[in-house]
C-alpha cells in the first residue's frame, strides 16, 4: 500500500521547482506549514516559491521564512503545487485556482471533507495541524526539526490545538511538541513574541465587539457580530478579529459559539466553535463553508441582518439536538 507522506517526500526529493501555498487569511498553521514545507524544501536545494494570496499577516512578522511569502503567483509553468491546510482548493484563492496544474498538484491537509482535490491527496483528519504532517515529511527526508523548522512546526500545532488544549492535544502531538522543546525551542519565549504584541486598538475592538455578546436558547448558543463600523471605529483590521470567538466559548453553558464579520456589503465571514462531541462542520458546510468538528467557518453572501437570521436560525435547529 501506498504511504502518502512516503510518496509526497518522494516527489519532493525527485522533482524540482514548486510553488508552496495555504488558505487565504492565513492562520499559525497555514503559515506554519508553509514556512516548514519551504525549509524542507531548502534543505534539499530545490527551487522553491511561498505564495499566499493574503500574503503574510502582520502578527508573524516575527518568524524566521526559508524564503518572503509572495503575493503574485511566479512565472513557473510547470511548478508543482503544494498546497497545505486548504479544505477545498478554492480556500487557497481565486488566483491560483485559475493557475493550478491539476496534474502537479499535492494536497497536504487535516480538515473534515477535504474531497481530494489533488493529484497527490494526504488527508488525515487525525493530525492536530498541517505542520504535524509537514514534520512527518522531514522526518521521513531526515532533517532535525531544530531551529527554525522546529518554530515553524510549533506555531502550526500550538496555533490549531488552542495552546496545547483542545480535544486535538493527543499523546503524539505532546511527543512532537516535547522534540522540538528538546532541540531547542523555548515555550516561554516563543509564546510571548506570538500572544503579548497585540495593539490597543485590538484589545478596544474586542471590548466593543464582546459587550455585545448575545445569548440565545437558554445560553446554549453565543453570538457576537463584527460590522465593519467596529473596525472603522477602532482602527483594526479583519486579522484583529481572529480569536474573539473562542472568547465567547469560554461562557458557562455555551454549546455552539458564533460569530459574523461583514466583510463587504453583501459578504459575511461566519466562525462557528464547539467543544467536546459538538459537530459544527456540518453546518458550517450547509452554508458552503467546512473546516473541524469544534471549529469550523465559511461565507454567507447577504446583508450582515439575512446573513444573522439564517445562521440564528440554523443555530436554532442545531441546539435542539443538543
Ligand atoms: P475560522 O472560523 O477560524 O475562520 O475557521 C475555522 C475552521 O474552519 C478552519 O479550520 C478553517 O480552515 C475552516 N474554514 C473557515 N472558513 C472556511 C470556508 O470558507 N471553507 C472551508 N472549507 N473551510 C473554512
Ligand atoms: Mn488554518
Ligand atoms: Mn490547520
Amino acid at each position: 500500500m501506498s504511504i502518502p507522506s512516503k510518496d509526497i517526500a518522494h516527489i519532493l526529493r525527485t522533482e524540482d521547482d514548486f510553488l508552496v501555498t495555504a488558505h487565504v487569511n492565513p492562520d499559525g498553521d497555514a503559515i506554519g506549514s508553509m514556512a516548514a514545507m519551504g525549509f524542507v524544501l531548502q534543505h534539499l536545494g530545490k527551487r522553491f516559491t511561498l505564495y499566499n494570496q493574503s500574503g503574510l499577516p502582520r502578527d508573524f512578522a516575527w518568524l524566521s521564512l526559508p524564503a518572503p511569502i509572495t503575493t503574485s503567483i511566479p512565472d513557473c509553468p510547470a511548478c508543482w503545487t503544494i498546497t497545505l491546510d486548504c479544505g477545498d482548493l478554492h480556500r487557497a484563492g481565486d488566483a491560483l485556482m485559475t493557475w493550478v496544474d491539476r496534474q502537479r498538484l499535492i494536497n497536504i491537509d487535516h480538515h473534515l471533507g477535504n474531497p481530494g482535490f489533488g493529484s497527490f491527496n494526504w488527508v488525515d483528519t487525525s493530525m492536530a495541524s498541517t505542520s504535524q504532517m509537514a514534520a512527518q515529511i522531514a522526518r521521513e527526508l531526515g532533517f532535525p526539526l531544530e531551529g527554525a523548522l522546529g518554530e515553524a512546526v510549533f506555531l502550526g500545532l500550538t496555533t490549531d490545538t488552542g495552546s496545547f488544549s483542545y480535544d486535538n492535544t493527543t499523546a503524539r502531538v505532546l511527543e512532537l511538541a516535547a522534540e522540538i522543546v528538546r532541540l531547542g525551542l523555548k515555550p516561554g519565549q516563543f509564546n510571548a513574541k506570538l500572544q503579548n504584541q497585540q495593539p490597543l486598538e485590538r484589545i478596544q475592538l474586542w471590548s466593543r465587539v464582546l459587550s455585545r455578546t448575545q445569548l440565545l436558547d437558554s445560553g446554549k448558543i453565543a453570538l457576537v457580530t463584527i460590522t465593519r463600523q467596529d473596525l472603522d471605529a477602532t482602527g483594526t483590521g479583519m486579522q484583529d478579529t481572529d480569536g474573539i470567538i473562542n472568547t465567547v466559548r469560554r461562557i458557562k453553558g455555551v454549546a455552539v459559539a458564533a460569530s459574523l464579520r461583514e466583510d463587504g456589503p453583501k459578504e459575511i465571514k461566519f466562525s462557528l466553535r464547539s467543544s467536546g462531541n459538538v459537530n459544527v462542520q456540518p453546518m458550517a458546510a450547509s452554508f458552503g463553508g467546512g473546516g473541524h468538528k469544534n471549529a469550523a467557518g465559511g461565507t454567507i453572501f447577504a446583508s450582515m441582518s439575512e446573513a444573522e437570521s439564517s445562521l440564528v436560525q440554523a443555530l436554532r435547529t442545531f441546539a435542539e439536538t443538543l
